[in-house]
């Protein structure tokens, strides 16, 4: 494997390549005209792309585009065609998390806290999608976020640009899901390395080393899920983490619980109790669930 220096070193130059907004006008322009991904794109000409990008001295343009070919673009006997570094680039961003920032003022959402019951509000700032609750402490206590906070989920600023809070709402804890139990299969679904799983800490133990996670959830009998390559972390429900897979997904089924919000609302209001290094949640109507380390879930 490559030092840290010499990968560090290639990106850089890969960085570079992109500081050009005819590079990245001829990377959108070949995203569109080719239009579908991978091996089944089609080719664009050279006049082509020439002509959409809107430059017209043809050395200033062989220029630009020899730049990007090889490592960004491919080109073919009929004509260039983006390679998936390329596509990768516009796909990033098109999400909007590179350069824009905007902001949607708290508004309320169809949804009850799952703490005192109240109505819940959504608003997007920095990045993320938080859901709050005015009435009380919510969930997550620290000097960075709003009180009564009660999911904070990073969520690119193209999912609140021309789409509604309520929909950006419900999409965005619906996504969480798709990553949580990703990470709860064991790998992470944004570099494809393994990831430990850690349930909370005994009482009276420390809560790990690296000082992330538990000590600001006000919530007892969550799961830290950490990706050993990209860093990637998060804190989840267990029983969310998990609830494609029997006995949860069956039980979801049957009592009508529907993904995305009310689904977590509904795991983060049953009691918790730690049995040995084991964790059992109880529903309302008496059932017991135990989850083990591995993150196994059986019914009791
Ligand atoms: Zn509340
Ligand atoms: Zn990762």
């Amino acid at each position: 494997m490559d030092s840290i220096a010499a990968v560090r070193s290639r990106d850089a130059i890969a960085f570079s390549v992109l500081d050009s907004e005819v590079r990245l006008g001829i990377l959108d322009s070949l995203y569109d005209l080719t239009v579908a991904s991978g091996p089944l794109a089609g080719n664009a000409a050279y006049s082509t792309i020439k002509a959409d990008v809107g430059v017209e001295d043809s050395g200033r343009f062989s220029y630009h585009l020899d730049k990007l070919t090889d490592q960004f673009v491919t080109k073919t006997e009929s004509g260039y065609r983006l390679a998936e570094p390329g596509r990768e680039v516009v796909r990033l961003r098109r999400t909007g998390v590179l350069t824009e920032d905007p902001t949607v003022e708290a508004e309320p959402v169809d949804g009850e806290c799952y703490r005192c019951g109240g109505g819940i509000q959504a608003f997007y700032r920095r990045g993320y999608l938080v859901t709050r609750c005015p009435e009380c402490i919510g969930l997550i206590d620290h000097e960075l976020v709003a009180e009564g906070t009660l999911a904070s989920v990073s969520y690119p600023p193209s999912g609140v640009t021309g789409i509604d809070i309520e929909t950006a709402f419900d999409r965005s804890h619906r996504r969480s899901a798709h990553t949580f139990r990703a990470m709860a299969d064991g790998f992470c679904p944004n570099c494809g390395h393994d990831v430990t799983t850690t349930l909370p800490p005994a009482k009276g133990e420390e809560p790990g080393d690296d000082g992330y996670g538990f000590r600001h959830v006000n919530h007892d009998g969550m799961v830290r899920f950490a990706c050993d390559h990209c860093g990637r972390r998060h804190i989840s429900h267990p029983l969310y983490a998990t609830d494609d897979r029997d006995p949860m997904a069956r039980f979801f089924a049957r009592n009508g619980i529907e993904p995305g919000w009310e689904r977590v609302a509904a795991v983060m209001s049953w009691p918790v109790t730690a049995v040995g290094s084991d964790l059992v949640f109880e529903t309302p109507d008496g059932i017991r669930f135990r989850v083990d380390e591995g993150l196994d879930v059986s019914r009791e």
